[in-house]
């Protein structure tokens, strides 16, 4: 479903990420973990392109890309690959003036080209799904954090992705909002989706992750199972990072 190659980074010199091979088969969930810095959040925004990677290539889904600064990147591509994928970021990213409904509804009918029938029943749908039923007419400012990262949640279903990107999707929380968060996420992970999900929280890692990455200094340092990347790595660099969380 995802293969990465060699992915490099850089913002202006500072090179933020140095040579990244991954691949991800449909149905899993990746967890990607690291110190602050460590360019976590520059390669999930790579894999949907809202940061464009310098060199390597890119295999996800259908999409097929390879980077070359020098080289322009086939719009077709680019659109098969934002198709394939849905973001949920960690700031939730609605549109405050949109109700919960009309923000799931919105790329639906914008982006899909899907009748505004089909968007409402779907969007109904997919807020029962996350626990707002009753909120649809609510408008971001008039639900918690918790509800309204679930309506980013549903946003990013909406489109009937093939991959779910989740990018510190419950760092911006209350501590007592976190569990209602991971417990949709837990569900989708439960049902298929393939995921991959740049988070500080080692239980999720350790219930839900198929594979954990543990990022350093642009580099993967550890990859394999969450048992053996949270419990037991290989290298010392690792086990300190891991250590100061516990
Ligand atoms: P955190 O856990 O703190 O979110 P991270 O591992 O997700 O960190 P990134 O957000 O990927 O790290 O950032 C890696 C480095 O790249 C940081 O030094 C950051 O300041 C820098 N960086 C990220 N985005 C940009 C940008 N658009 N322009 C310039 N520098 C950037």
């Amino acid at each position: 479903m995802i293969e990465i190659r060699n992915l490099h980074k850089s913002f202006g010199s500072l090179q933020v990420l140095n040579g990244i091979d991954l691949s991800l088969e449909k149905g899993k969930v990746l967890v990607i973990i690291g110190p602050s810095g460590s360019g976590k959040t520059t390669l999930l925004r790579c894999l949907n392109l809202l940061e464009t990677p310098d060199a390597g290539s890119l295999k996800l889904g259908e999409a097929s890309i390879e980077f070359d600064g020098r080289r322009k990147i086939d719009k077709q591509q680019v659109l098969k690959l934002r198709q394939s994928t849905g973001m949920v970021f960690q700031s939730y990213n609605l549109f405050p003036h949109k109700t919960a409904l009309e923000n799931v509804m919105e790329a639906q009918i914008v982006v899909q080209k899907r009748d505004k029938n089909a968007a409402r029943k779907r969007s109904l749908e997919l807020l029962a799904k996350v626990g707002l039923s009753g909120k649809e007419d609510s408008y971001p400012h008039q639900l918690s954090g918790g509800q309204q990262q679930r309506v980013g949640i549903a946003r990013a279903l909406a489109t009937d992705p093939e991959v779910m990107l989740f990018d510190e999707p419950t760092s911006a929380l209350d501590p007592e909002l976190v569990g209602e968060v991971l417990k949709v996420m837990k569900e989708l992970a439960a049902e298929g989706m393939t995921m991959v999900v740049v988070t500080h929280e080692m239980k999720f890692a350790e219930e839900a992750a198929d594979t954990v990455v543990l990022m350093d200094g642009g580099v993967i340092l550890e990859q394999g199972p969450p048992q053996k990347v949270l419990q037991n790595p290989s290298s010392e660099r690792a086990s300190q990072f891991l250590n100061l969380l516990t």
